[in-house]
């Protein structure tokens, strides 16, 4: 074999392992994209601490987990209590006053420290259990130490602080991040301002807003729209498909919503199977092209329900506009009127024929 030829096969053989070497970080990337969808999508507090814990520690093939929160209200416990789990249940999670009073270390930690257990230092962390490598993620909000998922191997070359933590501090702004989320989530069920099918705010939640709204759009003399969404004939899909398959079709149509409603909106389940979003800041000529938007989105596509059910399923809707307001007005009055001003738009909506929407 010439030099060349030997040179050749060198060459060849690194690119295969290069190329083994990519696909295997591939592999790591997307299994570990899916894991961080799953904690951000987790819809409540219980299923992300059990993504959190057993679900990080299959999917990074650990011995063990631990995820210490700073909890020193008791508030995140008495939440877990309020959707009827019990904290004791969670073995992975350890609830603490204070993170770093589990491990000094942590005190100023905010990126990810690898190395080797020392019982001296970490043996709070990891009660019971004596890994041999080590991975602390600090989780943080606003600079705020919320806690910390500690991931435990056996192995004594898993966690060193030669690997790059740039994987787990991804992992640990995410973690966070839903955290962070679920508990806010949690205080809303809790207070009695959102509605447990949809997600969504209730009217309560509503009349609140709307009464703040409308103090705005007096003192900055902006415009307020006003959208009433009903689902056309639901009752018949009840009738012939459910209770529950109704449940589905009113949580597929929240979601369909959801995605055409900005930040700045305001949007409640208004009843059964009714919906407002308050638009601030935008006359009712603008607020049709939202309209329109939102009834082409339930319209457009059926929806499924159960394994075989397809249901074409439409909304009316009824829109209209703020009156301008004196100072003396009273803003419970005017949202009371800029809601019965909205029904009677949906009213006609209805007698139009439905899937339509009527300003008035
Ligand atoms: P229209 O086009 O005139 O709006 O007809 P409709 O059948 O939608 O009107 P109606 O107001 O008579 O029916 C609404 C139905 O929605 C009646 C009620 O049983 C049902 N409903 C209300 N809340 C829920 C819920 O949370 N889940 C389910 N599955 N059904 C609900
Ligand atoms: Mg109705
Ligand atoms: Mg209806």
């Amino acid at each position: 074999m010439t030099d060349d030829q030997q040179e050749v096969r060198g060459l060849r053989r690194q690119l295969k392992r290069l190329t083994e070497e990519a696909a295997t970080n591939e592999k790591i990337l997307r299994r570990s994209q899916a894991r961080e969808m799953e904690l951000l999508e987790a819809p409540s507090l219980p299923i992300l601490l059990t993504h959190m814990t057993k679900g990080l520690k299959t999917s990074y093939r650990l011995e063990t987990i631990s995820l210490v929160l700073t909890d020193p209200e008791h508030e995140i416990r008495h939440l877990l209590m309020a959707s009827g789990d019990h904290p004791d249940d969670y073995l992975e999670v350890r609830f603490v006053d204070t993170t770093y009073s589990q491990a000094p270390q942590l005190a100023n930690a905010r990126r990810p420290w690898l190395g080797g257990y020392r019982a001296a230092d970490h043996q709070l962390l990891f009660p019971g259990v004596k890994p041999s490598s080590i991975a602390l993620l600090p989780l943080s909000r606003q600079d705020r130490l919320i806690g910390c998922l500690c991931f435990g191997s056996a192995d004594s070359e898993r966690f060193t602080h030669r690997h790059g933590a740039d994987f787990l501090s991804h992992l640990a702004v995410i973690a966070s991040f839903a955290l962070e989320n679920v508990v806010n989530r949690a205080r809303l069920v809790r207070s009695g301002l959102i509605d447990v099918l949809t997600g969504w705010h209730n009217r309560r939640y509503l009349q609140t807003r709307l009464t703040e709204e409308l103090a705005r759009t007096r003192r900055e003399r902006t415009p307020l729209a006003c959208l009433m969404i009903d689902v056309d004939h639901f009752k018949a899909v009840n009738d012939r498909y459910g209770h529950l398959a109704g449940d589905d079709v009113l949580r597929e149509i929240a979601h369909r919503l959801e995605l055409q409603v900005r930040a700045s909106d305001v949007s409640a389940r208004f009843g059964g199977e009714e919906f407002v979003i308050l638009l601030p800041n935008t006359k009712a000529a603008e607020a049709v092209i939202l309209a329109e938007r939102v009834r082409n989105t339930v319209a457009a596509e059926p929806i499924t329900v159960g394994t075989d059910a397809v249901l074409n399923v439409t909304v009316s809707i009824g829109l209209t506009e703020s009156q301008p307001m004196g100072e003396d007005d009273d803003l419970k009055v005017a949202g009371d009127r800029l809601l019965a001003q909205a029904d009677v738009a949906l009213y006609e909506a209805k007698a139009a024929g439905r899937n339509t929407v009527v300003a008035r």
